[in-house]
């Protein structure tokens, strides 16, 4: 495609894409610059759609997590890369940038932040004022559709937007999950690692399972056999199966492994979060103190009666069973059953609070002191576009408003 440099639009610094990190890199560029001409280039007729719908309409901003160490545990793909980027911007800071532009955040007992209204609309709205008042200019229904590198220095990269042709000096590529932005970008010899969900609940048809949907217990372990894969937390039972804290980071750091097998695979619960040794004991407890109670009426503590039932009819224990006459086959079972309760999942299904791609630009292609594209100068990359996923609560935008921000202040100095 040829670019005729006086007709064709020439701006500073091209975002591509209208979110989470387009908008906190274009904010920090423009106003670290304020005479930097910045364009944000949306394809969608308005920007910000997943913050809008973020968090349940609530948008968990952040994570009460502020220490760089601790936080890069929960990034499956990106936790090694992102230790340097938390150094200079971490959770503190985004709750002290939303905090000078008038926005309050709170905290909630599992960690997650959210704006004290509730209402992911004051996010969406503190993001746009921002932008408007650094100067910066969104153009919607706005496709990038072609990118290619400067002919020689000090020429500009060239876009085409609808067909229109556009020059920048900079390009910030915060185009999200886009399959068509993976494949331009590979085109520029850019490694793609390919894209897998993460962040999904299980498909499970088990008859200990059936119509309990709702039931939860707090402390489970996941772990699927033959793999290191191991989660716990929450686990809730729904409609279709498994879902909860503990059966999403499973899903997280489980996406491509999972992927592999197509969904396919046995999974090994454990109720009680305590080990085998522990259960037992628990058992041999109410041996000696509760010998004529039914072991039906007395469940694991954190075992909702529902659920205790099930296991225990599995565990083929009859109903009227006292502790003391439980038979060694019949505890064996129970234990089992407890412990290390086979599920076949049998498919996946999206978590409708927030689900994320695993996969896009290979971090080694990037520089993380800048979110720079190493082998192309001038071009920057933010967001979820790279292979950086997290699990639930806050830690997925995180990655966006760091390496928005990092990527903003590059985008508003003088190197490449
Ligand atoms: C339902 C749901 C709820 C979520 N809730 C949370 C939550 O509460 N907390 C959390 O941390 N994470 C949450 N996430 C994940 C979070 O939304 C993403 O990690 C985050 O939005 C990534 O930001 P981004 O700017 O990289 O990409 P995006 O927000 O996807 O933005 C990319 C933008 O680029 C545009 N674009 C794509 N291609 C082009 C093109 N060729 N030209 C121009 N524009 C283009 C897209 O239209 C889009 O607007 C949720 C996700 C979903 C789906």
């Amino acid at each position: 495609m040829s670019f005729d440099m006086k007709t064709t639009q020439a701006i500073d610094i091209a975002v591509i894409g209208g979110g989470a990190a387009g908008f906190f890199a274009a904010i920090t560029a423009a106003e670290a610059n304020p005479s930097t001409r910045i364009v944000i280039f949306e394809r969608g007729r308005d920007v910000l759609q997943k913050v809008r719908i973020s968090g349940g309409g609530r948008c968990n901003v952040t994570h009460a997590c502020f220490d760089p160490m601790e936080l890069v545990h929960f990034y499956p793909r990106g936790e090694k890369e992102l230790l340097g980027p938390f150094m200079r911007f971490a959770p503190g800071d985004t709750v002290e940038w939303f905090a000078q532009r008038g926005v309050k955040l709170k905290t909630e007992e599992d960690g997650r932040m959210f704006p004290v209204t509730d209402q992911s609309g004051t996010i969406v709205h503190c993001l746009l004022q921002a932008a408007s008042q650094a100067g910066v200019e969104v153009r919607l229904q706005s496709r990038v559709e072609y990118l290619a590198p400067p002919k020689a220095d000090a020429t500009p990269w060239r876009m085409t937007v609808n067909g229109q042709k556009v020059m920048a000096r900079k390009i910030l590529v915060a185009a999200g999950s886009s399959p068509a932005v993976w494949k331009m970008l590979s085109g520029l010899d850019i490694q793609i690692v390919d894209p897998v969900p993460s962040l999904f609940t299980f498909n499970i048809k088990d008859a200990r399972i059936q119509g309990l949907l709702g039931i939860s217990v707090p402390d489970a372990e996941v772990s699927v056999p033959d793999t290191d894969l191991y989660a716990r937390g929450p686990l809730l039972i729904t409609h279709w199966g498994m879902s909860g804290p503990a059966i999403l980071k499973c899903s997280a750091w489980g996406a491509r492994e999972l992927a592999r097998r197509n969904y396919q695979f046995t999974v090994s619960i454990n109720w009680t979060g305590k080990t085998t040794v522990e259960v037992e004991a628990w058992m041999g407890g109410l041996r000696s103190n509760s010998p004529k109670k039914t072991v039906l009426n007395t469940p694991w503590p954190e075992i909702p009666a529902r659920l205790w039932q099930r296991l225990i009819e599995r565990a083929g224990i009859p109903l009227n069973r006292i502790w003391t006459e439980m038979r060694k086959s019949e505890e064996q079972a129970l234990l089992t059953e407890l412990v290390e309760g086979a599920y076949r999942v049998n498919g996946k299904s999206t978590f409708k609070e927030e689900f994320v791609t695993a996969g896009g630009i290979d971090l080694k292609e990037i520089d993380f002191r800048r979110f720079g594209v190493r082998r192309h100068p001038g071009l920057f990359a933010a967001g979820e576009v790279l292979n950086i996923d997290a699990i639930t609560g806050g830690f997925n935008f995180q990655a966006a408003w760091t390496g928005g921000w990092l990527a903003g202040q590059a985008l508003a100095g003088d190197e490449g």
